[in-house]
């Protein structure tokens, strides 16, 4: 007997477990698949969270926030203060910017508990692979569905199997994590040491999470030869393996609808181009499209409305996020000299309002 669900949820990252909580509370039937052994294992992720005055400054048309990060106190490792920005000769800009870090393990693992409570069935180490005649194939068989969600991150195949866009220029990123005391403060290095993106040292608690992105068109070595570099350079010992994703880069995709299908999270390139943070945004789209698949199924509202909405609270901010990532490839990231030029025309308010998808000029 083939499993026949009304909502078909794939990926079990923070977009995933989100929509399949809305989906799930509205009464469908849910059932959330996941191609990995454990929810969050491995850690490919910073683990840094704006502060929910911060992300209302990014997102003003957010409603109702509380509800969706009022999270657990013991998943704040640190709370943070700020963002220090790094140029190639070191000069430092201390942004005032608050969040805090977690361990994303443990955090994507709370959130498909909260998925679980409300009726969803969580299906591990599942892979969707294609539709075939309007029923998903994975890797434990065949499943019929009403709606399908893809949240299966960048290189999503739900979105290919919809027609829709996959990210163009995703860009690989690695992390890993380390042992010591640092001050409760982002630091974010700019330059040859990551070319086209930057590398971080996050705070938690009596540890750091460390990491370095790179844009393969600005590069002349591979990821792990930068790693290594910018561990060497600041005196940094990895005690975990290092792990690594792509992250998008350009944006959200055009399309995130397509017949009884939507795209949510990184597979729908709801990123921030200019700092590559997605788990707020994941989850604030994953809430309307939880809701929005729920509705449809209780009462045949349409799936567009998923597209509408969460394109009024966050496109605006996050297409003028991938604009100003194409200034910075275009004047900044060519080399160490450009680098450190624009970042001391751009100055402490204009590199304030660029990580905070703000306009920059004038
Ligand atoms: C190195 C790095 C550091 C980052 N740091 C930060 C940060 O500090 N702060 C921040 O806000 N954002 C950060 N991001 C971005 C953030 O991790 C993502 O935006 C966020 O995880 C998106 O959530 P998601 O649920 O859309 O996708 P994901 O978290 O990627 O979840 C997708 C899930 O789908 C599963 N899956 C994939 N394909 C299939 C399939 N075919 N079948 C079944 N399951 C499948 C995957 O195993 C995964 O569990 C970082 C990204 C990287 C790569």
């Amino acid at each position: 007997m083939m499993d026949k669900v009304d909502v078909l949820v794939v990926g079990s990252g923070p977009a995933g477990s989100v929509a399949a909580r809305y989906a799930a509370k509205s009464g469908a039937s849910v059932m959330m698949l996941e191609r990995r052994p454990v929810v969050g294992v491995p850690v490919r992720c910073g683990e840094f969270m704006p502060s929910d005055e911060e992300i209302l400054n990014m997102f003003p048309k957010l409603k109702d926030m509380g509800s969706l990060f009022d999270l657990p106190e013991d998943l704040h490792c640190l709370e943070t203060y700020g963002i220090d920005l790094i140029d190639p000769n070191n000069k430092e800009t201390m942004l005032e910017f608050n969040g805090w870090t977690t361990d994303r393990d443990r955090f994507d693992q709370y959130l498909a508990k909260l998925a679980q409570e409300q009726g969803a069935d969580l299906r591990m180490s599942t892979a969707f692979q294609k539709i075939e005649n309007g029923v998903a194939v994975t890797s434990a068989g065949e499943i019929g569905y009403k709606v399908l969600i893809g949240a299966d991150g960048p290189g999503s195949i739900v979105a290919r199997e919809l027609g829709l866009q996959k990210n163009r220029n995703p860009y690989p990123a690695v992390t890993a994590q380390v042992k010591g005391d640092f001050e409760p403060y982002t630091k974010m290095f700019f330059g040859g040491i990551a070319p086209g993106a930057y590398g971080w040292i996050i705070p938690k608690d009596g540890r750091a999470n460390v990491g370095v992105g790179m844009s393969p068109k600005f590069a002349n070595g591979s990821l792990k030869d930068y790693f290594d570099k910018f561990m060497d350079r600041n005196g940094l010992k990895a005690e975990t393996k290092v792990y690594g994703k792509y992250v998008p880069s350009e944006g959200p995709i055009p399309k995130t609808v397509s017949g009884n299908g939507m795209v949510v999270g990184d597979a729908a390139g709801q990123v921030i181009s200019v700092n590559g943070g997605g788990i707020p945004l994941a989850m604030i789209a994953g809430r309307i499209c939880g809701t929005v698949a729920g509705e449809n199924i209780s009462s045949g509202a349409s799936l567009q409305n998923y597209e509408t909405q969460w394109r009024d609270i966050m496109e605006k901010p996050l297409k003028l996020a991938a604009f100003n990532k194409k200034l910075a490839d275009t004047f900044a990231f060519r080399s160490d000299a450009t680098t450190k030029m624009c970042m001391g025309i751009l100055g402490k308010r204009r590199m304030g309002n660029l990580i905070r998808c703000k306009r920059i000029f004038p």
